[in-house]
């Protein structure tokens, strides 16, 4: 099966994500079918999936995994039967939520202005004010690093805030159950949530959206922050919590890469930054937050490296 399906492999090839920034792949294959992602796996079981990069950052000397690109068109059509979406992981989110409001089909207009492929969608479980990408998954398919074929359904995948425990998978297709609806409203409702966006979040500059979680931290402390009471754990925003450590306008020491003034989850990048100075500052500010509040803050980027081992940020 191998040589008859072998993929066409690039080598030290650029990495595209909407950092702008970053190292390249030793390995880069484009898979036109199911068959030669196969052979990929077979090739290298510890592959990594690139989506639309948007939540990712590839360290500045690259990774030594084949990464596997799902921009083919075995991997990206996308067709609708009634209100099931059959989507190839591939498949770029922000087209499909057009396309569904479009069609008056009601689920993913809360998720406007979040760029993703579908894949990367359900991998991250992106989502944020407006709702979260599982709430529409009926069913994900692809292969364990094996090869071998897998489809769960939704009740079978362990969704939670921007996780959904697939990240031993590579996702080739999400089914999706939408909900009939006017059509004008939705696209109302898609208008709202794309003007909330820009009007909270540094758009317009190469960014991976917000770099760390929102973490849970005890009542006492989501008390303190938010003035109001809390009964339990809660998640607070990470934003916020950045903000009040004052890590707005924070430069990286090579310059290049700074917290953004307008959100300070965001970190946002110039030509010249380097993956290194998104990391120097990702630790710095994560240690304005422990040292201020205790809380300890988890990354939501995805940082790929050649030495795993090293501790990040
Ligand atoms: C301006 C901006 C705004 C953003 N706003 C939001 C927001 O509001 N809410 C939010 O949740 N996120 C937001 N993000 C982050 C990003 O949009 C999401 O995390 C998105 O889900 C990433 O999808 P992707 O296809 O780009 O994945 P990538 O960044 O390419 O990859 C992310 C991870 O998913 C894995 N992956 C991707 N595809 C597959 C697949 N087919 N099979 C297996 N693994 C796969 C990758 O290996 C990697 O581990 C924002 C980013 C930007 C740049």
């Amino acid at each position: 099966m191998l040589a008859l399906h072998a993929p066409q492999i690039e080598r030290n090839a650029p990495i595209p994500t909407w950092f702008a920034i970053g190292g390249a792949a030793d390995r880069l294959a484009r898979p036109a079918s199911p068959d030669e992602l196969r052979a990929c796996l077979d090739l290298d079981p510890d592959l990594r999936v690139l989506g639309d990069g948007a939540n990712l950052l590839v360290d500045d000397d690259g990774i030594p995994n084949l990464v596997v690109a799902l921009n083919q068109p075995a991997f990206t059509s996308v067709t609708f039967d009634g209100s099931r979406v059959h989507a190839g992981a591939g498949a770029n989110l922000p087209k499909l939520i057009l396309e569904s409001v479009r069609r008056g089909l009601a689920g993913l207009e809360g998720l406007g202005g979040i760029p993703a492929s579908v894949g990367g969608a359900a991998i991250m479980n992106a989502g944020g004010t407006f709702g979260q990408f599982a709430d529409a998954v009926h069913a994900v398919h692809g292969f364990d690093r094996a090869g071998r074929p897998v489809s769960l359904a939704r009740n079978d995948i362990p969704f939670d805030y921007r996780r959904s425990g697939l990240n031993h998978l590579v996702l080739t297709a999400v089914e999706l159950a939408l909900n009939p609806a006017d059509p004008a409203p939705l696209r109302d409702r898609l208008k709202d949530v794309m003007a909330y966006k820009k009007r909270t979040q540094p758009m317009g500059e190469p960014s991976a959206g917000c770099v760390f979680k929102n973490p849970t931290v005890d009542p006492d402390l989501a008390e303190r922050l938010e003035h109001k009471p809390a009964d339990g754990p809660r998640r607070v925003s990470a934003g916020m919590l950045l903000d009040r450590a004052g890590c707005k306008g924070l430069r990286a020491e090579g310059g290049g890469a700074r917290i953004s003034d307008f959100h300070a989850n965001f970190v946002v990048t110039e030509p010249g930054a380097r993956a290194r100075d998104v990391i120097d500052l990702m630790r710095r500010a994560r240690q304005r937050v422990l040292d201020a509040f205790g809380v300890s803050l988890e990354p939501e980027v995805v940082i790929w490296r050649r030495n795993p081992t090293e501790h990040l940020p």
